[in-house]
């Protein structure tokens, strides 16, 4: 089957066409739109050996998605198609077929993910408007994390206000963190019984699986909870917020793009919140830009440590996202901090990347296995609709 597979961010759209048959998923084109909403809005595709780009204007990100479905790589149509969505809230817990009512419920939950599912709800009727004959299926972050038991699910709050409101701990990253878990699984032929996915790139999470399921995850109602990521400050002090508002006198409007878009990497470095530009800073001498790498590490540390608590120990841990997958100094600093759990590096195998999808980077002698895994969130959603389908059909 030919899956389109869509993959909307705020200001990005990522898609591809797969052909998945059985486990094996082949992309057969993919595309990217960047800078969706600015005059450099850009269109690069990749098809085989043969690659374009070309520039755009699109003001949104649907507009984007119609000027990638003229493009010629798609012309014979996909079967089906997925999207991924950020927020299924506590209604959608595992991929569903979209319909009308679906795509209204999705945008409603614009009230727990402002920045994505109103994206999400219009690309998602604008694939309904331009391949009407087609299934297409949502597949949501949050999904995998429905497993996380009653103790990781809660805030410390007034429990009936927290179902009055679903103030619950969702998690997201869920399809990648699912994707690095069954890569890793088909590469050991057995997942590890007690697996931390540790996902680094501009968003970060942390997630403890026991079997391949989700206990527990760094993030929590929204995306901001956790790590210390590319620009989102992860776990501060709620007294902070308040002190914000009240003695600083910022509106919550500028405390969330304060901890949203200012923090983290940015925020700390004052350079960027590209690990390669603080790289290259802190190589040149840049104290603020070596004290960002030092904390970004030290919290994924500790927050892979807190999950071991989840788990009763840990077997195999992995990195993935962009800098998980390319930064070997980031990986060698959270390794290092983690020396006292028995996770022992290998310098050599940390630093050459042979291009294998999953690679192994601990010493044969590390109590710890660590591996590297590339993750693909949208074979994972080409996947996972095709299951879906296959079962509905199954169900007929
Ligand atoms: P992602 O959000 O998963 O695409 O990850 C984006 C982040 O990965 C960027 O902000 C960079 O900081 C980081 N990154 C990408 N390539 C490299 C690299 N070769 N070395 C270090 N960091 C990298």
């Amino acid at each position: 089957m030919r899956v389109l597979v869509v993959n909307p961010g705020s200001a990005t759209l990522k898609c591809g066409l797969y052909q998945v048959s059985g486990p094996s998923v082949t992309a057969l084109w993919t595309g990217v739109v960047d800078r969706v909403g600015t005059d450099t809005a850009v269109f690069r595709w990749q098809s085989g050996a043969t690659s374009g780009q070309t520039e755009v204007i699109a003001g949104d990100v649907s507009a984007a998605l119609h000027q990638v479905l003229d493009s010629p790589g798609l012309t014979d149509g996909p079967d089906a198609a997925g999207c991924r969505v950020v927020h299924g809230g506590e209604r959608f817990t595992a991929p569903i077929l979209v319909d009308a009512g679906v795509v209204e419920a999705i945008r409603a939950l614009g009230v727990l993910a402002p920045l994505h599912n109103p994206v999400s709800a219009d690309v998602l009727q604008t694939i309904q408007d331009r391949l009407p004959d087609r299934p297409i299926v949502a597949v949501f972050d949050t999904a995998f994390h429905r497993t996380l038991p009653p103790v990781a699910r809660a805030y410390a709050l007034p429990y009936t206000l927290m179902e009055q409101h679903g103030l619950w701990r969702y998690g997201f990253h869920g399809i990648a963190h699912r994707n690095v878990m069954e890569q890793l699984r088909a590469h050991r032929q057995a997942c590890p019984a007690r697996l931390i996915t540790c996902h680094l790139g501009n968003g970060a999470s942390v997630c403890a699986q026991r079997d391949g399921r989700s206990v527990e995850t760094s993030m929590g109602l929204t995306p901001m909870e956790g790590l210390m990521m590319g620009t989102r400050s992860g776990d501060v002090d709620p007294g902070l917020v308040l002190h914000l508002q009240r003695a600083v006198g910022m509106s919550s409007a500028e405390v969330e793009t304060l901890l949203n878009r200012e923090s983290g990497l940015r925020g700390v470095s004052g350079v960027s919140n590209d690990l390669r530009d603080l790289e290259r800073a802190a190589g040149a001498g840049d104290v603020r830009a070596e004290l960002a790498m030092q904390m970004f590490a030290y919290r994924a540390a500790k927050a892979i440590a807190a999950h071991t608590v989840a788990l009763g120990g840990v077997d195999a841990i992995t990195f993935s996202g962009g800098i998980g997958e390319n930064s070997a100094t980031m990986r060698a600093r959270v390794g290092e901090l983690l020396a006292f759990l028995g996770v022992e590096l290998d310098a050599g195998r940390n630093q050459q990347d042979d291009g294998a999808r999953v690679r192994r980077i601990s010493t044969d002698a590390s109590h710890v296995e660590v591996y590297v895994v590339r993750v693909d969130e949208n074979a994972q959603v080409a996947q996972e609709t095709v299951r879906l389908l296959a079962s509905s059909t199954a169900e007929v």
